[in-house]
C-alpha cells in the first residue's frame, strides 16, 4: 500500500519527532523534504560527521560536502531514482566523512512518502554506522569494550583503588583452526560464564577483542585478590577440560594492573594491561604477570630504539659508524689488519652499546641493510689503507640473520669488487653455533667464500657452542678465541690447559689462532707462551673511529715496526 501524507504529519511535525528521539538514540534519524530540498537530521550527527548544522536547504548539494568523494555518484543516482518516483525505499551502504574528514561506513535507509498527487514528497528514515563497535557482545553475553571505556572514562583519570585483570586465551587461533570457529565461540562463551561466576559485588567483566576479557575491580581489590581471581578461573578451566574428555586443551594468561600508581586515563589502562598480558604470554603462557614499571620502561626503550634504527636505516644510515680495532701479529706486534665494529649514536648524542642495538637489528631484520652498508664502508676504507699497507686486512662480522635471510655472499663479492680489493684481504667473522653450520645456507656461504679466496674466521670460540670436531670439517682460516674464554684461561689453570690443547690441535690442522681480549702486558706475557698467531685486545688498541684509526695505526709505521704495547686510547 502506498502511503500519502495527506492524513499524516507535516514537515514541521516530522522535524519535531526527529528532535524528540535525539537524546535516546545512537543512530541518526532524518527527514528530507524532496520538493523544498530541505533536510533535517538528529542533532548529534553534527558531533560525529563533517557537517555544521542539523538542518539545511540545498540539501542535495550540501550532502556532497560530507559524503566521501568516491561515493558521490552512487548517492546522486539513488536520489535521482527517489525523486523520479522509481524508488520507494532507499537502502544504501556508503561513506560519510567524520569530523576529521575520515570516511565512515554508514547504512542509510528511508521510506519515500508521496503527496496527494502521487509525487515523491519526503524521504524519512534512519542512518546507522555499520562499523561501529558494539556496546555488548551477544556471543558471550558480556558488555563490550565500548562499555568498558565509558565505565573507566567517567572517573576522568582518577580511578578508585582496585585492579584490572586482562585475560587472554593462549593460542586461540589454534583452537579456531583445529576445532572450528564454532567451537572457539563455545569456549569463549564458557569462559565468559566462568569469569562472571567469579565476579564479586563491585567487580565487572567485559569482553574485549577476539579472545580477551577484562575484569575490573574498583572496590579496593589488591594484587593478591587479582591473582586469586586468575587462579580460580584457571582451576575451572582444568576441570572443564577434564570433564570434556580432553577434547580440547587450552590455557589462559593474565595481566594484572593495579589502579594505584598509574595514570588512570583509559588509553593508558589499555596500553599497560596489554603490555602486562603480553609479558605473561612471552614468559611461557598459562600464567599471570603483575605490571612492572621497570619492565615497561625497558619495553618502551626497545620500541624507541627500534624506531630510531628504522629511521637511521631509511635516512642514509645517519648515526651509524664503523669503528676499527687493530689485529696484530703475535710475533712482532706488526699490524695485520682490523676488525670492523658497528657503532650507533642517537640524535641526542647517546651512544648505544652494540650489545643492545645489534640484537635489535637482528630481530627487526635491519641488520641486513645495515650489514650491507658496513661491508661497503669497511671495504672502501680497506682499499684506501692498502695504499700505505698493501696487505692490510679488514674483518667484518656477519650475523646469522644475514646468513639465513639475505644474499650475503653476492653482497660480499659485489662490495669487494666495487672497492677493488683482493678477496684474500677480507676476513668474514662467523659464529659457529651448533645449528647454524648444519644449515644449507651456512654451508653454501662457507664454501662460496672459500672458493672466492675470502678468509673465514670462526668467531667467539669458547663461548658454549664451540664444537671441536667441526674445526677439521669447516677449515676456517683461523679461529678467534673469545675474550670470555681468554679471561677464564688467564685465571684458571684448567681452562689454560684446555686452551693449550685447542691451539695445538688447531695448529696441527693447519689453522691459525687469534686471541681476543688481551688488556695488559701481564696477560700478554701469559698468552704468548701459548704461541697464538694473532692478538686483538685493548693493549694494542681499542676500537677507533676511522680517522683516529688512520692517524694512529695507518699513517705511522706500525705495520713495519709493530704497535707499541699499551697504545689503547680513547674510544668507545
Ligand atoms: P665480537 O665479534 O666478539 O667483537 C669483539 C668485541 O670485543 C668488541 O666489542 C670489542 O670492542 C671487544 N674487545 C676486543 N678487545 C677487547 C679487550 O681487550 N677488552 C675488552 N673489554 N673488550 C675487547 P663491541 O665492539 O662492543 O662488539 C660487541 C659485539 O657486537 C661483537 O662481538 C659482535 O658480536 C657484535 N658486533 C659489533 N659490530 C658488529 C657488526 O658490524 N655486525 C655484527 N653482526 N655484529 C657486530
Ligand atoms: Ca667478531
Ligand atoms: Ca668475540
Amino acid at each position: 500500500m502506498e502511503e500519502f501524507i495527506k492524513n499524516g504529519l507535516n514537515m514541521a511535525q516530522m522535524e519535531y519527532v526527529v528532535q524528540l528521539f535525539n537524546p535516546s538514540m545512537d543512530d541518526y534519524l532524518y527527514v528530507y523534504d524532496l520538493k523544498e530540498d530541505y533536510y533535517r537530521i538528529s542533532s548529534h550527527a553534527t558531533e560525529r560527521f563533517f557537517m555544521e548544522t542539523d538542518h539545511f536547504f540545498d540539501a542535495e548539494k550540501e550532502h556532497m560536502r560530507f559524503v566521501y568523494e568516491e561515493d558521490v555518484p552512487l548517492l546522486a543516482e539513488e536520489l535521482r531514482q527517489v525523486k523520479s518516483g522509481t524508488l520507494l525505499f532507499h537502502n544504501l551502504h556508503y561513506r560519510w566523512l567524520d569530523k576529521q574528514g575520515k570516511p565512515i561506513w554508514i547504512n542509510c535507509r528511508g521510506k519515500v512518502l508521496k503527496d496527494e498527487s502521487g509525487e515523491p514528497a519526503f524521504l524519512i528514515g534512519c542512518i546507522n554506522e555499520i562499523g561501529k563497535r558494539q556496546k555488548a557482545d551477544n556471543a558471550t553475553g558480556l558488555l563490550g569494550e565500548t562499555s568498558l571505556s565509558i565505565y573507566v572514562k567517567q572517573y576522568e583519570g582518577k580511578l578508585p583503588k582496585g585492579f584490572f585483570l586482562r585475560l587472554g586465551v593462549d593460542d586461540f587461533k589454534d583452537i579456531n583452526g583445529g576445532l572450528g570457529i564454532e567451537y572457539g565461540d563455545f569456549i569463549l562463551k564458557w569462559l565468559a560464564d566462568c569469569i562472571s561466576e567469579n565476579i564479586e559485588p563491585g567487580q565487572k567483566a567485559y569482553r574485549l577483542f577476539s579472545d580477551e576479557f577484562m575484569v575490573v575491580d574498583f572496590n579496593g581489590g589488591n594484587r593478591d585478590k587479582a591473582i586469586r581471581f586468575y587462579k580460580s578461573v584457571r582451576k575451572s578451566i582444568d576441570s572443564f577440560i577434564e570433564e570434556n574428555g580432553y577434547q580440547s586443551i587450552f590455557t589462559i594468561s593474565g595481566g594484572i594492573l593495579s589502579t594505584e600508581g598509574i595514570d588512570g586515563e583509559y588509553e593508558s589502562v589499555m596500553k599497560l594491561s596489554e603490555f602486562t598480558l603480553g609479558e605473561a604470554k612471552a614468559n611461557g603462557k598459562n600464567r599471570c604477570c603483575v605490571f612492572d614499571p621497570q619492565h615497561y620502561q625497558l619495553f618502551l626503550r626497545r620500541k624507541d630504539l627500534e624506531a630510531q634504527l628504522h629511521h637511521a636505516v631509511n635516512h642514509d644510515f645517519e648515526g651509524f659508524e664503523v669503528y676499527f680495532q687493530p689485529i696484530v701479529d703475535a710475533g712482532d706486534y706488526s699490524l695485520k689488519g682490523a676488525e670492523s665494529l658497528m657503532r650507533f649514536t642517537l640524535p641526542s648524542g647517546e651512544r648505544v652499546s652494540p650489545a643492545e642495538f645489534i640484537p635489535l637489528l637482528e630481530e627487526t631484520g635491519l641488520i641486513i641493510p645495515a650489514g650491507k652498508w658496513l661491508l661497503r664502508h669497511a671495504f672502501s676504507l680497506c682499499a684506501k689503507w692498502q695504499k700505505y699497507i698493501p696487505d692490510f686486512r679488514v674483518n667484518v662480522n656477519l650475523s646469522y640473520v644475514q646468513v639465513m635471510k639475505s644474499q650475503v655472499l653476492k653482497e660480499i663479492m659485489a662490495a669487494i669488487e666495487e672497492s677493488s680489493i683482493a678477496p684474500e684481504t677480507v676476513g668474514i667473522e662467523l659464529t659457529e653455533s651448533g645449528y647454524l653450520d648444519s644449515s644449507p645456507h651456512f654451508r653454501k656461504l662457507w664454501s662460496g667464500l672459500k672458493k672466492n679466496g675470502v678468509q673465514i674466521i670462526l668467531d667467539d670460540f669458547g663461548t658454549g657452542y664451540s664444537n671441536l670436531h667441526c674445526l677439521g670439517d669447516l677449515e676456517p682460516t683461523y679461529i678467534k678465541i673469545d675474550r670470555s674464554f681468554t679471561a677464564k684461561a688467564l685465571n684458571n689453570q684448567y681452562e689454560r690447559n684446555l686452551m693449550v690443547q685447542i691451539i695445538e690441535m688447531s695448529h696441527s690442522l693447519g689453522l691459525g689462532i687469534c686471541i681476543e681480549g688481551i688488556e695488559t702486558k701481564e696477560e700478554l706475557a701469559i698468552m704468548e707462551r701459548l704461541a697464538p698467531d694473532y692478538i686483538q685486545g685493548y693493549l694494542f688498541g681499542k676500537p677507533n673511529e676511522e680517522n683516529d684509526f688512520e692517524q694512529k695505526f695507518i699513517l705511522t709505521d706500525s705495520a713495519a715496526s709493530g704497535i707499541p704495547v699499551g697504545s689503547a686510547q680513547n674510544a668507545f
